[in-house]
């Protein structure tokens, strides 16, 4: 027998397969082939020239064993790889290093696509893509143009996250906890003005579209958050005292019930701000107050931390519901962001209202009673619990009611629905009600809002395809323009893209708020497309999460020159059959992906509105229980583990640790295992195949239940159950070797091709087949095996009875030892000693020999 030469075999089957073009599908429509088209896709890597992360491997692996299995059950699969190598992440690294990052990308892309091809999946080569790619980033630019022609995009000052360390602008989606996602730096706030993508336009649709998705119900619960949907009502107060254009102000509340429980409003720094450049004369304590909090502004997630700051701003305004006349406050605690930028206050029923108010001093009106309130009464010398229906006709309604309010100022506000009170004719009505009859009579407007916001896309970086946008200063004087409200811009001509990226020498972040392209005259002077004068190219670049948010409707065109994407391949191939990636990326990737996809099908580009019909977000993977980091000196690397035992054992391992959903703990002692069971599959064809088996229906059965149980475990992501299955049926074949024939290897080596891929190939041929064992078609179970029956066997430890376990009529020895092993009492039977030998009669005992 040949030794199991992994090194020399994986690499011969490599080749084979890519000379073959094994992994190759018929791209083109439509289909000459009978097979369906099915397109498995992985989310793209980042490179770095640290290469390949057996992270990155995991995940990769596990969405390649799904398609191996497709491509068994008859499809013609679709796995392409690329590079996701613009960027933030590409080009600190290359800052870390000191290398230009342009030198840097043709290096690491060397390095991975090594490493990519050593891992043994089945991609299709041919079709690979690099979004710093002029070909590629071309188009990238020409999706900025679609959706500026379509309104989508637009450029605006504002308030905007400003990344101290990487120098440039975030999206909300990239700061998470008021850090930069990317390198861990506290966020500021500047004002500047910045491109943005209308995703706002899309709320409710990226909303409503989740509830029919099959996509991991993590991810949807992490967009449903983010998108953050509150129903309610916007109500205008009139301002009474106003000496300048602004009458009134619109709130928005998710609680139009407590109207009459409203004592003031509260408006933000900003809005206040922008007041006064409408003519309003505040007070000196405003403005300064105003000045001083724009300055130290507080983050969305210090609001609810921090003491709340405040200034009367010497407005009062009208309650609609009742006349009342009401002071208007400025606090930091109002966000500038969200909504109007004014609220109403209703503190005796929301937790920062009533701090506010306690600080300030400010009256607290209780206007709901909780449904389950209880109202503890004494009279006549009876004492007695009363609910507020009860409660209605007792002599002294008001005072136990006022001693209710009284108890709520001193204890807190109670947020909660009930039966509204102190609210004139609506008095005792159910609060859900009265919400939308209160907002009728005040001329209100039921809404909804959102807590999303839109996509700020420019960055003030070098590594990234340039916006290609133009700024004449002439024509935006005149008020011309492509969009009204963006005076001066233009698209550049498509006909001219790529805008290419120059290589600079100077290619630092700036922290001026300007790209270093900003530097570089030669790339920003230009025509103005429409008056042929002087003008400036933009010199920001576009936000990475751009390119890999259309990058999946590129993979089958990539040979196109012409189009972005080839249309008559829309149907066949769109949209994606299967996606795998990290759960990191929920409100990132996976929610711009779904509007660019929806902005694109609204302008007709494509025929689809989700971009994927089944997403599968995968676990973790961590090495000795830890969390894998470079200062804890416990990364994995695969090239290591895939010298020392081959990509097929590395590969098995990774699967086999946990459910792929689930994630999993790398431990190299447990690693070994594997290994040897792929050593011992390789052991097991040391035999002559030819011959006629013995007839065997307990091994026919468990062949068959096992081709049943990996394929419902393939299909549910749970490899690591069906490797266990592949290892019990192997344990079955050594134990009934005169039974196993060609057609129960053939089969064995079928349902552990997905894992590993290399040897199967290999051992596939060496029982003479022709073709490639990938492109041979999945075993079926036949259901005269699957009958289960069912005995009681006798369990003994050195002959003394312990008990009886359950069985399948034929189970195999090892079967039942692991069963048995996994039973509650089994430790206590051992008692701390050493199995010496079982022995095993089938379908009646097993006997547990102690040392
Ligand atoms: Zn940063
Ligand atoms: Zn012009």
């Amino acid at each position: 027998m040949k030794k199991y030469d992994f090194k020399k075999l994986e690499a011969r089957w490599q080749k084979i397969w890519e000379k073959e073009g094994v992994y190759q599908p018929n791209l083109k429509a439509p289909s000459a082939s009978r097979r369906k088209p099915f397109y498995n896709l992985m989310m793209f890597p980042y490179p770095s020239a640290e290469g390949l992360h057996v992270g990155n491997m995991y995940a990769f692996t596990g969405s390649d064993v799904y398609g191996r299995l497709k491509r068994m059950q008859g499809n013609d699969v679709f796995e392409p790889i690329g590079l996701d190598g613009f960027g933030i992440h590409s080009e600190n690294y290359a800052l870390k290093i000191g290398t230009h990052p342009m030198r840097q990308a043709a290096i690491s892309e060397k390095r991975f696509y090594k490493q990519l091809q050593k891992i043994g999946n089945g991609f299709a080569w041919r079709n690979r893509l690099e979004t710093y790619d002029p070909d590629y980033y071309r188009w990238t630019q020409w999706v900025f143009i679609q959706l500026w022609k379509k309104g989508l995009a637009y450029r605006k000052k504002q308030t905007v996250n400003w990344c101290p360390s990487c120098k440039t602008v975030l999206a909300d989606e990239q700061v998470e906890g008021g850090k930069c996602e990317r390198c861990s730096s506290e966020v500021e706030q500047r004002d500047l003005e910045q491109w943005f993508f209308r995703i706002t336009k899309y709320s409710d649709h990226l909303l409503k579209n989740l509830d029919k998705m099959d996509w991991s119900e993590k991810i949807k619960i992490a967009q449903r958050n983010w998108i953050g949907k509150s129903e309610g009502a916007s109500i205008k107060f009139s301002v009474s005292n106003s000496q300048f254009s602004i009458k009134e102000v619109e709130v928005f509340t998710t609680r139009p019930d407590t109207l009459f429980g409203v004592t003031f409003l509260v408006i933000s720094p900003e809005l206040a701000k922008s007041w006064m450049k409408l003519g309003w004369s505040a007070g000196e304590k405003v403005k300064k107050y105003v000045e001083k909090t724009l300055l130290t502004r507080v983050k969305e997630q210090e609001v609810g931390q921090k003491e709340k700051t405040g200034e009367f701003s010497e407005l009062y305004a009208i309650n609609p519901v009742n006349a009342e006349k009401i002071p208007v406050w400025i606090s930091d605690y109002v966000l500038a962001g969200y909504g109007t930028g004014a609220i109403m206050a209703v503190p005796a029923h929301d937790e920062r209202d009533f701090e506010f108010a306690k600080k300030y001093n400010l009256p607290i009106k209780v206007v709901v009673i909780p449904n389950d309130q209880e109202f503890f009464v004494q009279s006549g010398g009876v004492n007695k619990n009363y609910n507020f229906s009860e409660l209605k006709g007792h002599s002294n309604f008001d005072s136990i009611i006022s001693g209710f309010s009284e108890s709520v100022i001193k204890q807190g506000p109670i947020d909660v629905s009930g039966i509204l009170i102190n609210s004139g004719k609506f008095s005792g009505l159910d609060s859900e009600r009265a919400k939308w009859e209160i907002t009728k009579l005040v001329g209100g407007e039921r809404k909804s809002q959102f807590r999303l916001r839109d996509w700020l896309i420019s960055r003030q970086r070098y590594w990234g395809a340039p916006i290609p946008m133009v700024h004449c200063e002439a024509c935006a004087k005149a008020g011309k323009g492509e969009q009204k409200e963006c005076p001066g811009w233009y698209a550049v001509k498509e006909s001219d893209l790529p805008v290419k990226l120059p290589k600079v020498k100077n290619f630092r972040p700036t922290g001026t708020g300007e790209s270093p392209l900003a530097l570089d005259k030669k790339f920003y002077e230009t025509k103005c497309p429409h008056c042929k004068g002087k003008a400036r190219r933009e010199t920001d670049v576009s936000d990475t999460f751009l390119d890999s948010a259309w990058y999946y409707l590129r993979y089958p065109s990539v040979q196109e020159k012409k189009v972005a994407w080839n249309k008559d391949l829309l149907k066949k191939w769109f949209p994606v059959d299967m996606y795998i990636g990290g759960a990191e990326h929920s409100v990132l990737h996976l929610l711009y992906v779904r509007f660019i996809a929806m902005a694109l099908k609204d302008m007709k580009l494509t025929n689809f509105e989700e971009p994927f019909k089944t997403f599968r977000a995968h676990g973790l993977l961590i090495k000795d229980g830890a969390k894998m980091s470079k200062s804890k000196g416990n990364v994995v690397n695969p090239d290591e583990y895939i010298e020392r035992f081959g990509a097929d054992s590395l590969r098995t391992y990774l699967m086999f640790l946990a459910p792929f959903e689930q994630g999993g703990d790398f431990r190299d002692q447990s690693m070994l295992g594997v290994v040897r069971f792929l050593e011992r599959v390789w052991k097991f064809f040391d035999r002559d195949f030819s011959g006629r088996p013995v007839k065997n229906p307990e091994l026919s059965r468990l062949v068959h239940q096992s081709i049943k149980k990996i394929t419902e475990d393939l299909e549910g992501l749970r490899y690591n159950t069906a490797i266990s299955s592949l290892m019990i049926m192997l344990n079955g074949f050594e134990a009934q070797a005169s039974s196993v024939g060609r057609t129960e290897m053939e089969i064995f080596l079928k349902l552990l091709a997905p894992f590993a891929p290399h040897l199967t190939e290999e051992l596939w041929h060496s029982l003479g087949n022709k073709k490639s064992i990938h492109l041979s078609l999945w075993p079926k179970a036949e259901a005269k095996f699957l009958k289960v029956e069912e005995v009681d066997l006798v369990i003994q430890v050195m002959g003394k009875f312990r008990g009886t376990i359950r069985v399948p009529a034929g189970a195999l020895q090892g079967f039942v030892e692991r069963a048995v092993g996994d039973l509650p009492k089994f430790k206590e039977w051992l008692n701390g000693q050493k199995i010496r030998k079982v022995i095993f009669v089938p379908g009646k005992v097993i006997n547990f020999v102690l040392e």
